[in-house]
């Protein structure tokens, strides 16, 4: 984590304390509601990392497929290079095999009987982009026209199939979580066009035969909306209700030969960060997590703390005291904060009038500290502070 720098002149901390509803645009510390028992972070928390940069790819059209944004491991991008990312999906016991199936005109085709594929590559939660093509050629119906599927981690499929005028059973419909949940709505382009798949997977996770999370899916077609984080009730299949099950660590992606040539274009995926079970940081985490967090920010505040002296440090300790509480570091507060305010009280005139801006922000921090219970109140520095703002006027709007 980098700590943003104290501001030299603490500026955002006078503004505030004068405009009292006046949100300063990069943000401080004595802000924000203070972290909790399940949030490690205060409410617009500066010291929460900034979100990574990711150069964002190009929408496809019916005629092209898109660009992948920049941090996307591609799996198939038209060219028999990226075929190289798949094998055959052999039986138990037998060892894969390079895929029969084909590239023509950019896109991966499946040919019939030649078994299903799998990507070499083995991930687990993940953003998913696929584009597939039923045939323009409309032959069958049913379950038997332009039918194939989208394998996350080879066990939860997500359906392939043209339905464009074309009714089958609803839970097997394109888009489905096949044998689960069927599609809010049947977003589809005619057969021979492409489709567009973004999906969201999270995995099952179940410890010690307790399902702690059921795993979602969520997908959009053609950017239209048909699974919103669907609980996944273990892997779904063909007539059988499913039961939730631990899923392994990681799977192949695995795309389907139910016996149409159905095509496949720009393939892509975005492992997702780790959930607050798996240990993530982001969203509501458990008190433990939590409690972990906060000491980790605490120490890196404290760490930041010893390269700093006078009035910012007094400052970053006391915010650190926010994430965790720490006798050594309040005792230290606590003197820094008297000694700032006997300081203060030493000065007249002007010298004095020009610590006004540092008073008022310093007085802001005292505030916020009492507030959330990080120091017991009364507190002795804020209650002389507050006396020398009052006496000095300080406290009064600008004419
Ligand atoms: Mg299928």
């Amino acid at each position: 984590m980098k700590l943003p720098p104290l501001p030299a002149t603490l500026l955002p901390f006078a503004l505030l304390a004068t405009t009292a509803l006046a949100a300063p645009s990069t943000g401080s510390p004595f802000y924000g509601d203070a972290p909790d028992a399940t949030h490690p972070w205060a409410v617009h928390d500066q010291n929460r990392p900034q979100p990574k940069r990711v150069e964002p790819g190009t929408y496809s059209t019916v005629a092209q497929p898109g660009k992948p944004p920049s941090d996307a491991i591609v799996l198939f991008d038209g060219t028999t290079n990226t075929l190289d990312k798949w094998e055959s999906d052999p039986k138990p016991g037998e060892a894969a095999t390079p895929t029969k199936w084909i590239v023509k005109d950019g896109a991966l085709e499946c040919v019939p009987k030649s078994g299903y594929i799998r990507t070499k590559e083995q991930f687990a939660d993940c953003q998913l982009h696929v584009e597939w093509a039923a045939p323009a050629n409309v032959q069958g119906d049913s379950q038997g026209r332009g039918n194939s599927g989208i394998f996350l981690m080879g066990l939860a499929e997500v359906q392939v199939l043209d339905n464009y005028n074309n009714p089958t059973y609803a839970d097997g419909f394109a888009g489905s979580v096949y044998g689960i949940n069927p599609p809010f709505a049947n977003a589809l382009r005619a057969p021979g066009e492409f489709q567009v798949y973004d999906i969201v997977f999270r995995r099952p996770i179940v410890k010690d035969g307790k399902v702690i999370d059921p795993g979602h899916l969520t997908v959009l077609c053609n950017g239209v909306l048909l699974q919103d984080a669907t609980p996944l009730e273990g892997p779904g299949g063909h007539m059988k209700r499913s039961i939730p099950v631990a899923f392994p660590e990681k799977g192949p992606l695995k795309l389907q030969d139910h016996g149409n040539p159905v095509r496949f274009r720009n393939i892509w995926y975005r492992p997702l960060p780790p959930r607050a079970v798996e240990g993530g940081t982001d969203g509501v985490l458990t008190a433990e997590a939590t409690t972990a967090k906060r000491k980790a920010i605490a120490a890196e505040l404290r760490a930041d703390a010893a390269k700093r002296s006078g009035t910012a440090q007094m400052l970053r300790l006391a915010e650190s005291l926010t994430y965790e509480k720490d006798s050594a570091t309040a005792t230290k507060v606590d003197s820094l904060a008297a000694a700032y305010v006997a300081g203060l009280k030493a000065l007249t005139g002007v010298p004095l009038e020009a610590k006004k801006g540092e008073a008022l922000s310093v007085q802001r921090a005292f505030a916020y500290l009492t507030k959330f219970e990080v120091v017991a109140a009364p507190y002795a520095p804020k209650t002389a502070l507050d006396a020398v703002v009052k006496a000095q006027g300080w406290d009064l709007p600008k004419k």
